[in-house]
C-alpha cells in the first residue's frame, strides 16, 4: 500500500538526497517543495520584486497568479527539474543569491497558500515523498510517515559549501555558514507555518551518519 512520506527539517540536512533515494527505491514521486519557493524567488528577482535590501510584497502578491511552476522529470538526471513559466530554472534556483532571498519570500502567507495548495494536489494519490519545512505540519498532517532531519549547522554548511564549489560557484565557507544560520532563524521564527517538528515526526540527526546508514534506517521505518 502506498503511503505519504513527509520529510521536513533544516536547510542542507540532506533531505533531497534521502528523498531521491526513497522515491527511486519505492517507485514514488519525489516533490522538492524548496524548489517551488526558490522558483517564486527567482521570478521575483527577475521582476525586481526582491533584492538584498528590498521586498515588494504587494507587487509580488499581485503577480502570483502569473507565475506557473512545473516539475518536468528528466530521465537522464533521474529527478524532476523546476520550470518557471516554461523556462528551465533548475540551475538558477540553486545559486547562493536565491538562497539568500528565498526565506524572505517564503514568509509571505499568500505565497505559502498558493504552494501548499499545489503540493496537496501533487500528493493526493499517495506514493509521494515530499521534502520541505511544513509538510508534516501543514501540507500533509495525516502523512503515514513523518521524518524530521537535523544536523549541526557547521556540518550542514560544509555539505552545502562542497556542493557549491563542485558546481563552480565562488563562495566562502563563512558566507555559506552565515546563510544556513540566517535561514534557520527566519524559517523557525516566521508567523505563518514556522519550521517545527510535528509531534508525531521521527527525528533523525545525521551529523555523523553516512548517506547509506541514513537510508537503511529510514527504509526500515517505511517497511514497518
Ligand atoms: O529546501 P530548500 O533549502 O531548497 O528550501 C529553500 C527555502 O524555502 C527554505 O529555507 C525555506 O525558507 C523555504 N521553504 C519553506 N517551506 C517549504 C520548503 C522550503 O518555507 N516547504
Amino acid at each position: 500500500k502506498k503511503i505519504t512520506i513527509a520529510l521536513d527539517g533544516f536547510s542542507s540536512t540532506g533531505k533531497s538526497t534521502l528523498a531521491k533515494q526513497l522515491a527511486k527505491e519505492l517507485g514514488y514521486v519525489y516533490v522538492d517543495t524548496g524548489a517551488m519557493y526558490r522558483g517564486i524567488t527567482y521570478y521575483a528577482m527577475q521582476h525586481d520584486l526582491v533584492s538584498e535590501n528590498h521586498l515588494n510584497k504587494e507587487g509580488l502578491i499581485k503577480e502570483l497568479p502569473l507565475i506557473s511552476l512545473k516539475f518536468n522529470f528528466n530521465e537522464g538526471l533521474g529527478f524532476a527539474e523546476m520550470y518557471v513559466n516554461g523556462e528551465n530554472v533548475e540551475q538558477q534556483i540553486r545559486t547562493i543569491e536565491v538562497s539568500r532571498l528565498v526565506s524572505k519570500v517564503a514568509e509571505i502567507s499568500e505565497v505559502r497558500a498558493k504552494l501548499v495548495e499545489q503540493q496537496q494536489a501533487m500528493g493526493k494519490d499517495k506514493g509521494v515523498v515530499m521534502d520541505g519545512r511544513d509538510i508534516g505540519t501543514v501540507v500533509f498532517p495525516d502523512a503515514e510517515l513523518k521524518l524530521f532531519m537535523t544536523a549541526s549547522s557547521v556540518t550542514r554548511a560544509q555539505r552545502r559549501y562542497d556542493e557549491l564549489i563542485e558546481k563552480g560557484q565562488q563562495v566562502s565557507f563563512e558566507e555559506v555558514l552565515q546563510n544556513v544560520e540566517e535561514r534557520d532563524y527566519i524559517d523557525t521564527h516566521r508567523d505563518d507555518s514556522p519550521l517545527v517538528k510535528a509531534d508525531d515526526a521521527i527525528e533523525i540527526d545525521n551529523s555523523s551518519m553516512s548517506k547509506q546508514e541514513q537510508f537503511d534506517v529510514v527504509i526500515t521505518l517505511v517497511k514497518e
